[in-house]
């Protein structure tokens, strides 16, 4: 018999995918490293797996314990799946820009999900991180894993995302670029990967414009799960050669298209990655090898950046395609199509 123990196992050892369309003109090897092959859908299911079972070594989590969480959804899900499996309680808070698809996806998994506005200074009471803590002290037995400040979240990316790599291209990786949220991945996967060539890959981080990794003051955009109006301790400034900062629109846009050319029904965040990777493949020769994660799927934003309505109205297609498109939907009702 071919099974595995429970959905905990399947945790890792995502695919390596080439991008072969939005690479035209382009002579390096870019490389997706797709993972929303994770149980949960995202990067996150790594994290949630290692701080949970080193809390449950320390002590901090005890048995029936509940998990409080600050987290934009990838982290709820995978912290939510593991702990279904290990008997734990879930509470989750979240900004209140996160897609309501992704919200209802916490509560599917039996998790309590509480929403905060985004519009306020993170040392305000009703701040995501303030209303968490709070949490924290009122309910009994209960752990915070803190995703921001946590060693087991770069760890987790140290054991696992970056030795998949090396192995995967057989150490030829050049390159490697992630987005910055929390900053684990890049942090974790990049120490790695320099630590075994020796210094010889280039880690380069993707950033929202107007977040403080590419010298923003954290300046509202829209892409989720990146970016940052603070600097958290899971992330090494020391890691990045290089952090590019991308736009909303450049971003969406590129998300649309690894969809329609590429296949891949991938997340926000994932476009501003790929964005930032083909700037930096541009100008690298053909014995070159770019590795770019993509963290989650595109399904927890169908209503979002696969909206044409919800683009246009955000000014991200250019006017003679939204007004193609909305006229489009318009007539397509009107003529009782579906
Ligand atoms: N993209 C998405 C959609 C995410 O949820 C996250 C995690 N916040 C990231 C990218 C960034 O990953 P990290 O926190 O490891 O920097």
């Amino acid at each position: 018999m071919q099974f595995h123990d429970s959905m905990i196992s399947l945790v890792g050892n995502t695919p390596l995918v080439k991008l072969n369309s939005v690479t035209e003109g382009i002579q390096a090897t870019v490389l997706a490293k797709v993972e929303y092959f994770n149980p949960g859908g995202s990067v996150k299911d790594r994290i949630a797996l290692r701080m949970i079972e080193a809390a449950e070594r320390s002590g901090d989590l005890k048995p029936g314990g509940t998990i409080v969480e600050p987290t934009s959804g990838n982290t709820g899900v995978g912290l939510a799946m593991v702990a279904q499996r290990k008997g734990y309680h879930c509470v989750f808070v979240c900004p209140d820009k996160v897609s309501t698809d992704k919200i209802n996806v916490l509560r599917a998994y039996g998790a309590e999900v509480v929403v905060c506005p985004t519009a306020v200074d993170p040392e305000h009471p009703d701040s995501y991180y303030n209303v968490s803590d709070r949490l924290v002290r009122e309910t009994p037995n209960a752990w915070k894993p803190d995703q921001y400040s946590n060693p087991q979240n770069p760890l987790s990316h140290y054991h696992s995302t970056g030795p998949e790599l090396w192995t995967q291209t057989d150490g030829r990786i050049t390159h490697f670029v992630a987005g910055v949220g929390t900053g684990g991945t890049i942090s974790g996967t990049g120490r790695y990967l320099k630590e075994v060539s020796e210094g010889r890959v280039q880690v380069i981080g993707a950033d929202p414009e107007g977040s403080v990794y590419s010298g923003g003051s954290g300046r509202p955009y829209l892409v989720e799960g990146v970016g940052e109006d603070f600097w958290p301790t899971a992330y090494d400034r020391d890691v990045a050669d290089e952090i590019v900062a991308v736009s909303d629109k450049d971003s969406f846009r590129m998300t649309r298209r690894l969809a329609r050319e590429e296949a891949l029904l991938v997340g926000g965040s994932c476009g501003m990655a790929v964005v930032a990777a083909l700037r930096v493949a541009e100008r690298l020769g053909p014995d070159d090898v770019v590795v770019v994660l993509l963290p989650d799927s595109g399904r927890g934003y169908l209503s979002k950046i696969f909206s044409d309505v919800w683009m246009s109205s955000h000014g991200f297609l250019d006017e003679s395609e939204g007004r193609a498109r909305i006229a489009d939907v318009i007539a397509r009702k009107e003529g009782g199509l579906p």
